[in-house]
């Protein structure tokens, strides 16, 4: 290869003299969208080549808890046995409140229509599901059941919307190993029906053409860079690239105060950076997972949440990517929960936070917290005035978790980002992922910034951006969702487009 072509991400195929090894499609990243997309690509007839930079596949999707966000068509197999209904139209009412002017209708659509059969699918893996429900307000179930509520479905202004239906499923085992048991289980599958995977091989550019068709990769395989043919198509589903801190700077500054990546060590933006190169468009970059945990224990959302002027900013029974958002949004993101003390427990997530404030009075918890005088008073005088009948005027939390808080001793714990110290991470923040990237169609195809498609070149997973569009209106199991049944189109529309040229 002529080294004065080597652009970063790019390599020109014509300048390639020999071939490491040539396929029909080759997958860049295997994790959750990489092994949906080698499972279906080669289920069609492919031969598929997987490389992947880890010394093992996995990536974030075997790190998570691998609640996928499923429903529609009259419900899942889980739903159905419950005797829950829930119509495809009601789903994509919900998901399209959730992303509003942000959302991709036609994904929208397109993932709702078949997500009941995308659980089948799963389940057909070998993964285990328990034909049974969590109803409580919690994020991941520690028990064993399959089904539970994992977004905003029952809280303002969602409950207006849609009728609220439990859509999280996640693999039913004690504790929290569902995306572990999912992947061991796809990648079995995969590697039994033939694709082949190479590990500790990091793809670090594209191999276009000079009609700008995507041919091929290049990749660091032993410490030197191989060329690796695809006569069919190239997919990237390398991730996203919440580990990249001058990708995060360029593209979604306003989260480094108060956001903790989240997700495996090489979420570089690699295939992100790889596409662009082609000349792919990205979108959505700015907008990023991000988790403000109060609860579990549900109890806590009695409670109320203010920002650093004493003054509530949102229904306190949000999920928590919304409540994310919000608290992004305060000042100097300085949050804290007032609770009572019959409501007080603590939660894992409160292990080192400090508790900014107590008293028998709420005057004394205020000025012990350093809030303006008289304005945490104000505020919980108005909420109780209403609680006490049911209602929340200013933001609509449910009646179930409505009343008021009125019996002291009472407590202001300080969810301050730099006082934060959630389990996993070492330093302090809101657990955050990237929701950005490549323009897709449905099929996986990547778009040009004029909408064209780049021949040859596909994207699922958070290398794209999918179906999830912002915290804001994000529910457990939107991304593993998205990922494993955009991947698995992906897959299909490669195998299916050969090269005709
Ligand atoms: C702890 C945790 C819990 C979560 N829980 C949930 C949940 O329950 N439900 C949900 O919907 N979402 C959850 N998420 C988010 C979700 O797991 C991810 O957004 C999703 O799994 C991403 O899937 P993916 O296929 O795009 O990426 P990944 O699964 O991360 O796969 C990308 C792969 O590409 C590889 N790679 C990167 N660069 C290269 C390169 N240059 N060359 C070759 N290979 C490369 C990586 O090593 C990786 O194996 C969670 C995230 C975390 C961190």
């Amino acid at each position: 290869m002529s080294q004065g072509t080597v652009r970063p991400w790019l390599r020109r195929f014509e300048d390639v003299g020999e071939f490491y090894l040539s396929t029909e499609v080759v997958v860049c990243g295997y994790g959750g969208a990489g092994a949906s997309a080698a499972l279906e690509a080669r289920r069609a007839g492919a031969d598929v080549l997987v490389l992947e930079r880890a010394s093992g596949g996995g990536g974030a999707t075997a790190m998570s808890s691998c609640e996928m966000y499923l429903g529609g068509s009259g419900g899942t197999a889980i739903h159905k046995a419950l005797g829950i209904e829930d119509s495809t139209e009601n789903m994509i009412a919900y998901i399209t409140e959730c992303f509003g002017p942000h959302g991709d209708p036609e994904k929208i659509r397109l993932y709702a229509e078949g997500a009941a059969a995308h659980f089948d699918w799963a389940e057909s893996l070998g993964v285990p599901y328990k034909r049974e429900v969590l109803l409580e307000r919690t994020v991941v179930p520690f028990t064993d059941e399959s089904l539970l509520f994992t977004g905003n479905e029952r809280a303002h202004p969602f409950n207006k919307i849609a009728e609220p239906v439990p859509r999280g499923h996640v693999p039913s085992k004690e504790g929290d190993e569902g995306g572990k048991i999912f992947m061991q289980a796809l990648m079995a599958k995969v590697e039994a029906e033939g694709s082949i995977i190479q590990t500790d091989a990091r793809v670090v550019a594209v191999l276009q053409d000079s009609d700008g068709r995507v041919r091929g990769v290049a990749a660091k395989i032993d410490g030197e860079e191989k060329y690796l043919e695809a006569s069919h198509g190239v997919i990237l589903t390398a991730g996203g690239f919440v580990m990249n801190r001058s990708m995060i700077e360029r593209h979604a500054a306003h989260v480094i105060p108060f956001g903790e990546p989240y997700g495996n060590q090489w979420d570089l933006g690699d295939g992100i950076q790889m596409g662009m190169a082609a000349g792919g468009n990205a979108i959505n970059m700015n907008e990023c997972f991000l988790s403000f945990a109060f609860y579990p224990p549900a109890k806590l959302t009695y409670g109320i949440l203010v920002n650093g002027h004493g003054q509530r900013f949102i229904n306190e029974d949000a999920y928590l990517a919304r409540l994310g958002h919000y608290a992004g949004l305060q000042d100097n993101h300085e949050i804290y929960l007032l609770v009572q003390n019959e409501d007080f427990e603590l939660s894992h997530y409160m292990e080192n936070l400090r508790i900014a404030g107590t008293g028998d009075s709420i005057a004394e918890a205020e000025t012990e917290a350093g809030l303006p005088p008289g304005s945490l008073q104000a505020t919980v005088a108005y909420y109780n005035k209403y609680a006490s009948r049911g209602e929340d005027p200013l933001f609509h939390k449910t009646e179930q978790w409505l009343k008021p808080i009125d019996k002291p001793p009472y407590a202001l714990v300080s969810y301050c980002p730099q006082e934060v110290k959630y389990p996993l991470g070492e330093k302090p923040g809101y657990l955050m992922f990237t929701l950005g990237g490549l323009e897709t169609l449905p099929t996986g195809e990547v778009l040009t910034a004029q909408g064209d498609v780049i021949p040859g070149l596909y994207a699922a997973g958070r290398t794209s951006a999918g179906l999830p569009r912002t915290a804001k209106g994000y529910a457990s199991g939107m991304s593993v969702g998205d990922a494993t049944f955009f991947g698995r189109k992906a897959g299909q529309q490669a195998a299916a487009s050969g090269d005709d040229t």
